[in-house]
């Protein structure tokens, strides 16, 4: 599968890792979800601003919906770097291979 390639550090999206392995989007978030929740890959939150020019928009990672959920907030829902509303209805999720060590034999 498409993730045994994939360098640690890699994020990897499930609309693209649905797109390269044919499985359907729901099965891939819920392999994604699962072996996130196995330790096996880190996941992460993404929130951009609503800057009407694309070259302007700002992107924010979280590791977690808490720190998300903080950062919003403390920020009154404007984004800290340009006052535009941050886009709270398109939250990414990423998921990140982790560099496990070797299991010994
Ligand atoms: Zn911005």
């Amino acid at each position: 599968m498409e993730l045994t390639i994939l360098r640690p550090e890699t994020t990897v999206s499930p609309h693209y890792l649905a797109r390269k392995t044919k499985i359907p989007l729901q099965l891939v978030e819920d392999i994604l979800t699962s072996l996130a929740h196995d330790k096996l890959l880190d996941t992460k939150f993404i929130i951009f601003c609503n800057n009407g020019d694309p070259e302007l928009v700002h992107g924010f990672e979280f590791v977690n919906k808490k720190e998300l959920r903080d950062f919003i907030v403390k920020n009154k829902f404007l984004c800290p770097d340009c006052g535009e509303n941050l886009n709270t209805q398109d939250i990414r999720v990423a998921f990140l291979k982790k560099d496990l060590p070797h299991k010994a034999l």
